[in-house]
């Protein structure tokens, strides 16, 4: 865990431009944006992915940050995707649990 490069945005290690922030969660903008708005809302406390959640608060704050960040960038009239990929097959490179939240295009269904 101590590796992990989100736990190391979500302290500090890593400097980084949040989105938005508060005491459970951080958002940032993804490195690779695969549409105009890409960010990533992620727990401070480190899960290794969606399967590792064992306290429902984490989707209450996850979600709610995502909503709430969501709102601030003024997607709510055109809309906007929200994915959390898990494991393997699931598509997820980085073994900390986060939720991708996408707009600002036409965005494909379904998915690759
Ligand atoms: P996933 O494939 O669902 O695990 O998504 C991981 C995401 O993290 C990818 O979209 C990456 O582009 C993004 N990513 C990886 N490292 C960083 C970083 N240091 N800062 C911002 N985004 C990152």
């Amino acid at each position: 865990m101590n590796e992990c490069i989100f736990c190391k945005i979500a302290s500090g290690e890593i400097p980084t431009n949040y989105v938005y922030s508060d005491e459970n969660v951080v958002a940032f903008n993804d490195l690779n944006p695969q549409a105009p708005v890409h960010v990533l809302v992620i727990p401070r406390q480190h899960y290794a992915s969606s399967a590792a959640v064992d306290d429902p608060s984490v989707w209450s704050s996850l979600l709610d940050s995502a909503v709430k960040v969501a709102r601030s960038l003024g997607l709510e009239e055109k809309g906007y995707r929200m994915v959390i990929n898990t494991g393997e097959q699931g598509g997820q490179s980085v073994p900390h649990l986060h939720l991708h939240l996408l707009a600002g295009r036409n965005l494909g269904w379904p998915p690759g």
